[in-house]
């Protein structure tokens, strides 16, 4: 990129990496009613991509009232395998047939738990990281208590999340599985997958990886690394729609080791033989899914996954460095000294596509951004998380965002004299 001469608090160094940047006209392929909204949330719920509008008419006209039934075997029972053969191979570097787009990821993982557990019948431990996203450790929580397995937490000690040290100091011939988040999604910090896997297969164990906040924010390598099994999320960076399913990945040699814990009929070889004296699995990743899935979903998942393979993890993946880069430069000049703290790693290949900051007054100065017009994440008690997705956020949206957050810190300051306390 050309050096661009103006002071990066400028808005014009902001409109200048704009003009040089080759994914913004992607922008346009999105429905955005109110351009002026700056949206620092597409990390949790992706903007709509103006091709779902028409996918989901052609397939409510065109499918389900012309079809009806038919449209079962003629277009739809095949595709949790399309989309997820988009997704593995795509997103993921999973081979064709390890992927499948099926229920939520708080399903997926639970079937997916149970599945490492029953691999591994006289080891009673999983590892986790303390930091976790919620519906994970509640998850294990559960089905620790119902298989009365234990769970070894990996407390978080700074920014950058479990690290390969710490999760080698937790294992032993007891662990059964290991499960931690790619991009943690609080901080953003990434974890190394190749060495975590290895550690964990070193020992025994099988790896588990939660994609929800890196794919589409990071390439990932799920064969390179070696890992066994994920889950991850479609409505948040891959812009699939509010509750859109999410996708399991079991490699092809854990499908012939593992098990889905859910009998469905749609785990079969064949859903509408209903013959069958006894549960027999399809021989394939189809033997993941549980009942029927919503064909509509699924639809507005492949809308937004061919998105962005259209265009592609390399370019996206520097797009997001680029500008959580450029809003960690700004916090640096504006927030830092109003007593913001960035709670994201600094190191831009260690840190995925959106950056937390903390300040006392954090609640406060979440609904004054909301009234502004400026919508990002809140993190009790003091945490603010701003996701920069790479398709739809322009750096232009960075610097008015941050310079609208600057100005409502130094009023509090100002006001309060609050922002200094840590
Ligand atoms: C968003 C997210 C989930 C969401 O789970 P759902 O079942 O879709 O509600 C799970 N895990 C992580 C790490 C997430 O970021």
């Amino acid at each position: 990129m050309a050096a661009i001469q103006a002071e990066p608090t400028s808005r014009d160094y902001a409109l200048a990496l704009d003009a040089a940047d080759d994914l913004a006209s992607f922008r346009d392929r999105f429905v955005i009613p109110d351009p002026s909204l700056i949206y620092y949330d597409g990390n949790s719920l992706g903007r709509m991509p103006a091709a779902t509008a028409s996918r989901l008419r052609e397939v409510t006209e065109r499918e389900w009232a012309a079809k009806l039934i038919p449209a079962w075997p003629e277009i739809w029972n095949a595709m949790p395998t399309r989309v997820g053969d988009l997704i593995g191979p795509g997103l993921l570097g999973a081979r064709p047939g390890e992927v499948i787009v099926s229920d939520s990821t708080t399903v997926n993982f639970y079937k997916l738990v149970h599945a490492a557990l029953d691999a591994r019948p006289d080891r009673p431990v999983i590892v986790t990281d303390r930091d976790n996203f919620p519906t994970d450790r509640h998850v294990l929580e559960g089905i620790a208590e119902a298989r009365g397995v234990l769970i070894r937490w990996l407390e978080r000690t700074n920014v950058h999340g479990p690290q390969p040290a710490d999760v080698a100091a937790a294992l032993d011939d007891q662990v059964a599985l290991v499960t931690l988040s790619h991009v943690a999604y609080r901080t953003a910090a990434i974890a190394d997958m190749a060495a975590i896997t290895d550690l964990a297969h070193q020992a025994g164990a099988l790896a588990l990886w939660d994609v929800c906040h890196a794919v589409g924010s990071i390439p990932i390598d799920l064969s390179a690394a070696g890992v066994d099994l994920a889950v991850g999320c479609t409505y948040k960076y891959l812009n699939s729609g509010p509750g859109a399913p999410s996708f399991l990945y079991v490699n092809a040699e854990a499908q012939r080791e593992l098990r889905n814990p859910i009998w469905g009929w749609w785990s079969l070889p064949n859903m509408y033989d209903m013959t069958l004296p006894s549960y027999q699995p399809a021989p394939d990743v189809r033997s993941y899914q549980t009942g029927t899935p919503s064909i509509l979903a699924l639809a507005a998942v492949e809308e937004g996954v061919k998105l962005h393979l259209e265009a592609g993890m390399p370019r996206l993946r520097a797009k997001g460095v680029a500008l959580t880069e450029y809003a960690i430069t700004l916090f640096d000049r504006w927030l830092a000294p109003l007593g913001f703290r960035l709670d994201s790693p600094r190191e831009a290949d260690l840190r995925g596509s959106h950056i937390a900051v903390a300040h006392q007054a954090a609640p406060t100065l979440w609904r004054a951004l909301n009234e502004r017009g400026v919508i990002c994440g809140s993190r009790q008690p003091d945490g603010l998380r701003i996701g920069l997705a790479p398709m739809t956020t322009s750096f232009a949206d960075v610097h008015d965002g941050f310079a609208i957050l600057a100005e409502l810190g130094r009023d509090l300051t100002v006001s309060h004299g609050v922002g200094n306390g840590r």
